[in-house]
């Protein structure tokens, strides 16, 4: 619920819409995972708001603790289907990034992506994506700081239930819409939406190749929007927000890691305001494609950092436990 439905229903039962805040604040900010840890609320009150509302519904199905830090949930919601999110902890710095899903399974069907192999189930309702973050800091007892849309699904396929699960993880988590960001493989429809909403949380483009042929056949959304149409449509979009965007390009090693590839990716993106993010392939179990080598990282970086991008490599993390989106789910329904 937002603060605004919380005071509706304080309303509705007879109690002051202060009482919405102070719930708020045990939810969202404090972590408590039931109404008796909210001790500045009469036991009266706390009864009686325990017969009609839950604060959350999920089970944590399985959790994996890579060395680095990543912890990685999957997540059982009350119909059985389940879901990954993941915390990332950056070393240096204080930033603690929960990864959330957004759909059950995904009817995208990137080549390279564990999730695209489950196919599409349903969407997660709001509160189903604004629990993963309450499952993370429920369980590690942390406060999230900023929130990736790039677990399971494609958030632009979930345009209206993703927007309220942001508009709750802004205002009542206080997480700031520059510290959150969704990430889409190229929905032109969606991005044209944000950008009629003048959307101010960042938006990650899952670009990863720089030609048509290529893209189409990793990436099936290409042949419904082509590359130049998705970049005119993130020109329009940075046109309105006045915000960069980020292209985000898996490089996958002999498939798109070329010093060919990356100066048609800088010839690509010469107008369009953005940064690069380049991700490192993380093989999913009996896939046909591999990791880069080194110095194909490197070469591809510099050539693209020479148009004036700025360019960053991610940063792996959980790369001893199943960190790449579906791949725990995977395992998972694979032995059950
Ligand atoms: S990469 Fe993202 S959009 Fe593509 S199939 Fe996987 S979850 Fe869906």
């Amino acid at each position: 619920m937002t603060k605004k439905e919380l005071e509706d229903f304080c309303l509705s039962i007879n109690e002051t819409k202060y009482r919405a805040s102070q719930i708020r604040n045990w939810i969202y900010l404090k972590n408590a995972s039931n109404f008796d840890m909210m001790t500045d609320l009469s036991r009266k009150f706390r009864d009686k708001i325990n017969e009609v509302l839950r604060i959350s519904t999920y089970k944590i199905r399985q959790k994996q603790i890579s060395l680095d830090g990543t912890v990685k949930y999957l997540l059982e919601f009350e119909d059985g289907s389940c879901v990954e999110a993941v915390l990332m902890r950056f070393d240096n710095r204080e930033n603690l990034t929960a990864c959330v899903s957004s759909q059950v399974g995904c009817q995208m069907g990137c080549k390279f992506c564990a999730t695209a192999k489950r196919g599409f189930i349903r969407n997660l309702e709001p509160f189903e994506i604004v629990e993963q973050v309450l499952a993370i800091q429920n369980d590690l007892k942390l406060k999230v700081t900023n929130v990736v849309f790039m677990g399971q699904g494609e958030p632009l396929q979930n345009l209206d239930n993703v927007l309220k699960a942001i508009e709750i993880l802004n205002n009542e988590f206080q997480i700031g819409k520059r510290r959150i960001t969704l990430s889409t493989c190229g929905v032109v429809s969606g991005i044209n939406k944000l950008a009629e909403i003048n959307f101010q949380p960042n938006l990650a483009i899952s670009v990863h190749c720089s030609n048509d042929k290529k893209r189409s056949e990793i990436m099936p959304i290409n042949k419904k929007y082509p590359i130049n149409v998705l970049i005119q449509s993130l020109k329009d979009f940075v046109n309105v927000t006045k915000n960069r965007v980020t292209i985000e390009y898996t490089l996958i090693g002999e498939y798109n890691d070329s010093i060919y590839d990356a100066r048609e990716l800088s010839l690509l993106i010469k107008d369009l305001k953005c940064n690069i993010n380049l991700i490192i392939y993380n093989p999913v179990l009996g896939d046909k494609f591999k990791r880069p080598e080194k110095i194909s990282i490197q070469k591809f970086k510099y050539i693209l950092e020479q148009s004036g991008k700025k360019v960053t490599i991610r940063l792996e993390r959980g790369a001893d436990i199943d960190a790449a989106c579906g791949q725990l789910s995977g395992k998972y329904f694979e032995k059950n």
